[in-house]
C-alpha cells in the first residue's frame, strides 16, 4: 500500500484519518505547499480545492476533506462555516459556545464529511462523502473528539448509546462518523482500483 498526503492543517483530523485510512498511511503536507481558502458552498467543493492543490504542489496523490455540523434548526447552517462559526479566528470553544446559544437541545443536527483524492500522474479526481446523524445533547458531556462532540449525540445505533461524540473511544467513533464512513468508501474505491 503507498502513502497518500493529506492536505490539512487541522491535527485533530490528521489523527483520525491515519487510522481511518489503515492499511495506507497518511503523510502531512509539506510545510511549502499551501491551501486555498474555502471559499466553496459544499463540502466536496472545498475537499476538491485542497485535494487539487496539494497535487499540484507534490506531484503525489493527495487528499483533502471538509467537513462540518448542519443543524435543521438552522436550515443546514453552520455547515461549511463550522470551523469559522464565531469569527474568521474562533476557537472551538467559541464556536460551540455560539452554537450552544442558538440550536435547541433535542434538535436534529448532521456530521458531513467529504473527501476528495486526487492523483495528478494518473489525471484521476474522486470524490467521497460521509454523513452521521444525530440531536444536540442539553450539556456538554465528554473529553474526547473535538469541535461539537461535546453536544452532538448520535442517533441510537449499539455503539451510540446515548453517548455524546465526545464520550465515545476514537475507534467507536470512527465506527459511526460521517469522517468514517467517508474514509471506508474511498478505502473501498482506492482498492477497487489497485485490482
Ligand atoms: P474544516 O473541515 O477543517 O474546515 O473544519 C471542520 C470544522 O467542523 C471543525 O473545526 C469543527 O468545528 C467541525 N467538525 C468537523 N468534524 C468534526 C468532528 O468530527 N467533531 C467535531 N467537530 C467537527
Amino acid at each position: 500500500m503507498s502513502t497518500l498526503i493529506l492536505a490539512t492543517g487541522n491535527p485533530h483530523k490528521a489523527e483520525e484519518f491515519a487510522e481511518l485510512l489503515r492499511p495506507w498511511s497518511v503523510a502531512p503536507l509539506p510545510d511549502n505547499v499551501d491551501l486555498p481558502p474555502e471559499t466553496g458552498t459544499t463540502f466536496a467543493e472545498n475537499a476538491l480545492g485542497k485535494a487539487r492543490a496539494a497535487a499540484a504542489g507534490t506531484g503525489r496523490a493527495c487528499f483533502g476533506d471538509d467537513s462540518g455540523i448542519a443543524a435543521d434548526a438552522l436550515d443546514g447552517a453552520p455547515g461549511v462555516r463550522s470551523a469559522r462559526f464565531a469569527g474568521e479566528d474562533a476557537t472551538d470553544e467559541e464556536n460551540l459556545a455560539l452554537f450552544r446559544e442558538l440550536v435547541p437541545a433535542g434538535s436534529a443536527v448532521s456530521y458531513v464529511c467529504a473527501i476528495a483524492y486526487v492523483d495528478p500522474r494518473a489525471g484521476v479526481e474522486h470524490v467521497v462523502e460521509g454523513r452521521c446523524t444525530g440531536t444536540v445533547a442539553p450539556e456538554p458531556r465528554g473529553e474526547g473528539g473535538f469541535g461539537y462532540d461535546p453536544i452532538f449525540v448520535p442517533d441510537e445505533t449499539e455503539i451510540a448509546r446515548g453517548r455524546t461524540v465526545a464520550e465515545l473511544t476514537p475507534a467507536e467513533k470512527g465506527a459511526i462518523s460521517h469522517r468514517g464512513i467517508a474514509a471506508r468508501e474511498l478505502l473501498a474505491w482506492l482498492g477497487s482500483r489497485d485490482r
